[in-house]
């Protein structure tokens, strides 16, 4: 999960990172106390999960309250690389005498974290790592071992930062990593890092990506979500602990397995090709143990996206073997069916795998008038794609 620029600078000062007092607002009233208790001068930044927001218009100086009003006017609404400015956040101003850049991030490919610096701040780090490669310190952080003081000063060192400024920036990278660790982040970046005029080292912008895989170990993390801006079908399939993404074709998918729902997605945009160009409508993987319920779940989040025309139910019977599922199937549409929820879209199901004989006599046998089996998967795919077309 991303984190918008007043959720990191929050994080940043729990742990100790020097950052400046700010204010988060959403309508350009409310920036004139805002600026106010700032003590009058601001600067006023799109609140917005992009980076780049310099360059668009969307970070602007405000010389008291009445011209912060002005300014937040002037963001709020904006349109940035496709983000629409909900918030802005209002900031004291700094005075700024040199801009860094420093981050910490995890570095799959070699399997380690890496730490990268460069004096070169402010712009965008991918111009400097193109056109000046040599200005941009990488270093590799093990571990165990971490960022400590011995190797906060060889980033410095690496990076070439000034004598004046190395105590203070070593002291924050060191405070930089206890964020990265202690709130499971895959991704901490300051741009830019500044060098003020009376010589402080301040976090001026902050980015944060959290992993989600650590979530059971941070209760607070939840409330970071960005709720207002999930697809209410993804918040929906989330309550429900379903592994589901919206996708934006007519097709609905429901398999188990992560690797099978996957294969059905380009199956089903295949098939989809002779028919009109129809797709998948979703990615859901109802895992292991298909219970009714879950079925029944997965269902409902799926016949309730106004764009499925069709739904493809593709299962291969491992350990919860076919007659499971096939009961399950029966069994959710007759909870949905009691709940009050009208099926009135077309099923196709494939069964194969363990005990697929035994599932298909099931679904015979409960004769359902929207469900039609067909034994492979390219043939259900087709199927699946010739109903929704005939739908469209
Ligand atoms: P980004 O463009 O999305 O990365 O947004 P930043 O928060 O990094 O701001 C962009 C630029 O605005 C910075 O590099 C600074 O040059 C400038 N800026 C941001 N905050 C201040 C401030 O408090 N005072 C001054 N003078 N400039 C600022
Ligand atoms: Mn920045």
């Amino acid at each position: 999960m991303d984190l918008f620029e007043y959720q990191a600078r929050d994080i940043f000062a729990k742990h100790g990172v020097p950052v400046l007092a700010g204010e988060v607002i959403e309508t350009p009233e409310a920036a004139r106390e805002a600026a106010e208790r700032l003590g009058g001068r601001a600067v006023v930044k799109a609140q917005v999960k992009t980076g780049g927001r310099g360059k668009a218009g969307g970070v602007k100086l405000a010389a008291d309250p009445d011209d912060a009003v002005v300014k937040a006017g002037q963001i709020l609404g904006m349109d940035i690389k496709g983000h629409t400015v909900h918030k802005v956040m209002l900031a004291q101003t700094a005075d700024i005498a040199e801009e860094y850049y420093v981050s910490f991030l995890l570095d799959r490919t070699n399997r380690t974290f890496l730490a990268m610096a460069s004096v070169e701040g402010g712009m965008e780090i991918e111009e400097v790592a193109a056109t000046k490669p040599e200005a941009l310190a990488k270093v590799p952080v093990d571990a165990n071992e971490g960022v400590t003081e011995a190797k906060a000063r060889e980033i410095v060192k690496a990076a070439r930062f000034p004598e004046e400024v190395a105590e203070q920036v070593a002291q924050t990278l060191v405070t930089l990593w206890d964020v990265f660790v202690k709130e499971d982040a895959t991704l901490v970046e300051v741009n830019p890092l500044v060098k003020t005029g009376d010589g402080k080292i301040i976090a001026l912008d902050g980015k944060v990506t959290l992993d989600a895989n650590a979530d059971f170990r941070h209760a607070d993390h939840a409330e970071l979500e960005d709720k207002a801006a999930a697809d209410p079908l993804e918040a929906a399939a989330k309550a429900k602990d379903l592994n589901y993404v919206k996708l934006d074709g007519e097709v609905g998918i429901i398999g188990n397995g992560a690797g099978l729902v996957m294969s059905t997605l380009d199956v089903v945009a295949y098939a989809g090709e002779a028919h009109g160009g129809v797709k998948p409508a979703n990615f859901l993987d109802i895992g292991g143990g298909a219970s009714a319920e879950v079925m029944a779940n997965g269902l409902e989040i799926i016949l309730g996206d106004p764009a499925v025309k069709s739904v493809f139910v593709n299962v291969f019977g491992g350990i919860t073997a076919c007659d499971a599922v096939a009961n399950g199937i029966v069994q959710a549409l007759e909870l949905l069916q009691s709940k009050g929820e009208e099926v009135t879209k077309p099923l196709v199901v494939r069964l194969d795998g363990n005990n697929a004989e035994e599932g298909r006599r099931i679904l015979t046998e409960a004769n359902h008038p929207l469900v039609q089996q067909v034994d492979t998967m390219d043939g259900a795919a087709e199927r699946a794609a010739e109903l929704a077309a005939a739908a469209v």
